[in-house]
């Protein structure tokens, strides 16, 4: 039995991506003492992945797909894997037709039986369809103005209304100004300079940031259930930032969740590409098929359906206008809990949505400032 009374210097909760990166930090340069408090069965928060009883390699919270323009954040991951290169592509089922997104010169000819060849054609078409608005205020204006309400209607409407069960409208045009355009043949999902997977999976990159003896993992374990029991000098909570104050408020921010119906097929490939999104008819927004992603062989194959949910785990904050209006709140008062060492980092204590790149960043940039800044002891 672990003693839990015993005085770490950090008390990290959550073993994700910013818990794992502050641990590893504090214990591999500053030999700090650090435990890790993970109410699930795993480290490696949603980017955990395991065989599964087949034997093929799933993510249990959806694809990972890791990409970053950040120079330095891609420095940083290699430390804990070697990487193989992986360009993510993904197609969309509209009209009964399989189409690339982000939209490209492919997608709009197939939408429109047209046969446009060259960079100039699409701009030219594109300038045709686009909404001039200058300064989107939405995800339906960003995405009128980026595509135009032909392929807003077929690829992004229903799509981000089943996904978040709002209107476009509702929601901050950062939401759909994730997907680019692309005025060539480009297929890219993504469009930063480093583009890979960790060869050995997400689970095992964790192991290794993990592995110094000066950090102690306590799965299985809320935090709330046992903060009573901790002594430590600093505090870092990655958790949903109004559950750390729902003592005292009853606001409470909006989370969306999801389903993941799983299913190991007898065949060797279910579909041609890793993800195929479903935007229109479907309950669920899209399958994914791992096995294109890592490259394993394997006679069967696992494919996952990803059913959008308001109960769950809060995988995704909600950047509406009301969501950021009490977030503001609770930031007011987490940063009045700095003079007492505890901080808020990651993905849900900030209410933002990052990608993986940008958790390890907000991390390593706490970590950074901390040190500058002489707040460790
Ligand atoms: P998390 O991974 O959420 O970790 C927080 C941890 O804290 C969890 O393990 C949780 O169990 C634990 N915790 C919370 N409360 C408590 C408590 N009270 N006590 C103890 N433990 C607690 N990013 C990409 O770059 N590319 C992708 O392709 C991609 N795909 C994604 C797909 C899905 C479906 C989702 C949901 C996210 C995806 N992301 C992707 C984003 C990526 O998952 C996040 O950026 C990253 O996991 C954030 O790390 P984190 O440590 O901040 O949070
Ligand atoms: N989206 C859409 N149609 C698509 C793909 C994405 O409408 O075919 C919108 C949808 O609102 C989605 C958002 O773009 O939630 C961001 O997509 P992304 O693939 O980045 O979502 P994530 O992988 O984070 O779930």
């Amino acid at each position: 039995m672990l003693a839990l009374f015993m005085k770490y210097d950090i008390v990290i909760v959550g073993a994700g991506i910013s818990g794992a990166t502050l641990a590893e930090r504090f214990a591999n340069t500053l030999q700090k003492k650090v435990l890790i408090i993970e109410k699930r069965d795993h480290i490696g928060g949603n980017c955990f992945d395991y065989y599964n009883t087949d034997g093929i390699l799933v993510s249990k919270y959806g694809a990972h797909l890791f990409h970053t323009s950040y120079k330095d954040i891609w420095e940083y991951v290699q430390r804990f894997s070697q990487w193989i290169p992986y360009k993510h592509k993904v197609l969309a089922k509209v009209d009964g037709k399989l189409v690339p997104v982000p939209v490209n010169i492919t997608t709009v000819n197939l939408l429109f039986n047209l046969s446009l060849k060259t960079e100039k054609e699409m701009i030219e078409w594109l300038s045709k369809n686009r909404i001039n608005i200058k300064d989107p205020k939405n995800s339906k204006e960003a995405a009128l103005a980026s595509v135009g309400e032909a392929l807003y209607k077929k690829i992004f409407e229903n799509y981000t209304k089943k996904q978040w069960e709002k209107d476009p409208e509702e929601l901050d045009a950062e939401v759909l100004n994730r997907i680019p355009v692309r005025t060539t043949f480009e297929e890219g999902y993504f469009s930063d300079t480093y583009q890979a997977q960790p060869k050995d999976g997400y689970t095992k990159l964790f192991e290794n940031m993990l592995t110094n003896k000066n950090i102690t993992i306590k799965l299985n374990t809320d935090y709330f259930a046992i903060k009573d029991s901790l002594q430590f000098d600093m505090l870092f909570y990655t958790g949903p930032i109004d559950q750390f104050f729902s003592y005292n408020t009853g606001e409470k921010l909006e989370y969306r969740s999801l389903k993941f119906v799983e299913e190991t097929l007898d065949m060797e490939y279910f579909q041609e590409n890793s993800v195929i999104n479903y935007p229109n008819e479907e309950k669920f927004t899209r399958i994914v098929e791992y096995k294109h992603i890592t490259g394993q062989k394997h006679p069967k194959t696992t494919i996952v359906k990803e059913y959008p949910s308001s109960v769950g785990e809060p995988y995704y904050p909600i950047p509406s206008k009301r969501n950021k209006e009490i977030y503001e709140k609770y930031k007011k008062e987490a940063l009045a809990l700095e003079k007492q060492q505890i901080y808020f980092v990651g993905r849900l204590a900030n209410y933002k949505y990052f990608n993986m790149d940008q958790a390890f960043k907000n991390a390593l940039d706490l970590f950074a400032y901390l040190m500058e800044n002489k707040h460790i002891k």
